[in-house]
C-alpha cells in the first residue's frame, strides 16, 4: 500500500501540465526497470527548490486541504492547485483539476462533515478552458450550475470533452454571482494566458484567483505557462493587484500566494526582458548564416539559441535559490517572451531599404 501510494502521489506530482501522458508513461517503464532506466541515469542535475517554493505536505491520498478565510478553502495535489467555498446552500467549486480529481470530493467532505455543512457542490466556476484545470468538472455530473466566459463556453463547445462540460452560464466582462449568502466577483480584462482567462475575486475573503499567469514561488512552466498572448500575460499581474486581496490562488503549483509573489513574478519578467534586448542587440547573427548558408532554418536556430542562452544566463543566476526551476524553464520562457518582443512589439524588426 506504501508504495503504492508513493508511486500514485508521485505520478500526481508528475501530472504537470501538457506533459501528463508522456511523463508518466516514462515513471512506469522506470519503475519496471526497462531501458528507461539506463536512460534516467543521465538526467540532468538541477537547483534544489527553494523551501519557500514549497506548500505543505500532502497526505497518504494524495492531496492537502487547508482554510484560506473563513468558508473558503484550497486543495491541492503539490502540483495543481483549486479551491471551493462553502455556503448555506451547498459548494461553489473553482475550477476542477483532474489530477486532484476525486480527491476534490474527499476535500470538500473532510470540511463540510465536522460541520454539519452540506458537501454538494452546487456550481463550478471555470477560470479558462484548459483540461489540466478543468478535466475533473465531468465527475460532479450534470446537476451542478457551470459558470465562465463566454470564450471559456465556445472554446469547450469546440473540445467537445465529456470530462469538461461547457458552462450554461456564461459573462463577457463582469458578473457578479450572489451563491449562499456569498459575494463572487467574475471579470475578464482581455486575453493573457488564454483567450477566455478571467479574474475570481472573492472580496469578503481577501482572496484572489488568476490561474496560469504567476505560480507563486516557481518560474513559468515552458513557452511562458505555453502562453497564448503574451503582452496581456505580461499586464495582468498589474491588473491582478489593482484588486483589494492577500490571497493569490494561481493554479499551481502546491501552495498559494502573496501580493509579493506576483512582485517577484513581473520582476523576473522585467529583468527576462530587458536581457533579451540586450541579447538581441549585442549576439552578432553573421557567424551562423556564414556556416549554414542556404540553409534559413539551421541559421536562425542556432543564432535565436545563443540569442536565448545569452538571455537566460544572467536571470537564471539572479533567481536560482529564489525562484524554482529558474534553470529548468528560464530559456524556454526567453524563447517564447523574445519572440513576442519581435513579432508584437516589433524589436529589431528593420524595414528593407
Ligand atoms: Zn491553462
Amino acid at each position: 500500500m506504501a508504495a503504492h501510494t508513493s508511486r500514485r502521489s508521485l505520478l500526481a506530482r508528475t501530472a504537470a501540465l501538457a506533459a501528463v501522458p508522456a511523463i508518466g508513461s516514462v515513471v512506469a517503464d522506470t519503475a519496471l526497470g526497462t531501458p528507461a532506466l539506463a536512460a534516467a541515469t543521465d538526467l540532468p542535475d538541477y537547483a534544489p527548490v527553494p523551501q519557500s517554493s514549497l506548500g505543505p505536505a500532502i497526505n497518504s491520498q494524495g492531496y492537502y486541504v487547508g482554510r484560506i478565510k473563513r468558508n473558503l478553502y484550497w486543495v491541492t495535489d503539490g502540483t495543481y492547485v483549486s479551491a471551493f467555498l462553502t455556503t448555506r446552500d451547498g459548494v461553489v467549486l473553482l475550477d476542477a483539476p483532474p489530477s486532484i480529481g476525486h480527491n476534490i470530493q474527499r476535500a470538500i467532505d473532510d470540511v463540510t462533515r465536522p460541520n454539519g455543512l452540506s458537501n454538494k457542490v452546487t456550481h463550478l466556476i471555470y477560470s479558462h478552458h484548459h483540461s489540466d484545470h478543468a478535466g475533473g468538472s465531468g465527475i460532479f455530473g450534470r446537476n451542478v450550475t457551470r459558470i465562465g466566459h463566454s470564450e471559456t463556453r465556445r472554446l469547450l463547445i469546440r473540445d467537445n470533452d465529456p470530462n469538461k462540460p461547457a458552462p450554461e452560464e456564461t459573462f463577457e466582462d463582469h458578473r457578479v454571482l450572489h451563491i449562499g449568502g456569498e459575494r463572487i466577483e467574475l471579470a475578464w480584462h482581455g486575453a493573457n494566458h488564454t483567450p477566455d482567462n478571467i479574474y475570481i475575486h472573492l472580496p469578503a475573503h481577501d482572496a484572489l484567483m488568476l490561474v496560469d499567469v504567476a505560480l507563486p514561488g516557481w518560474v513559468p512552466f515552458a513557452g511562458l505557462n505555453i502562453n497564448e498572448d503574451i503582452p496581456g500575460s505580461l499586464k495582468a499581474p498589474v491588473k491582478a493587484l489593482k484588486y483589494p486581496w492577500t490571497t493569490f490562488i494561481g493554479g499551481h503549483l502546491g501552495r498559494l500566494g502573496t501580493r509579493h509573489d506576483l512582485k517577484i513574478h513581473m520582476d523576473y519578467m522585467d529583468d527576462l526582458e530587458t536581457e533579451i534586448r540586450n541579447a538581441l542587440t549585442t549576439v552578432d547573427g553573421t557567424p551562423y548564416f556564414v556556416k549554414y548558408g542556404n540553409n534559413t532554418w539551421a541559421a536562425v536556430k542556432t543564432y535565436l539559441d545563443e540569442v536565448v542562452a545569452v538571455a537566460a544566463r544572467p536571470v537564471v543566476r539572479k533567481y536560482t535559490g529564489v525562484l524554482a526551476a529558474a534553470d529548468v524553464f528560464t530559456e524556454s520562457n526567453a524563447f517564447m517572451l523574445m519572440e513576442s518582443m519581435r513579432l508584437d512589439e516589433g524589436f529589431g524588426m528593420t524595414v528593407h531599404d
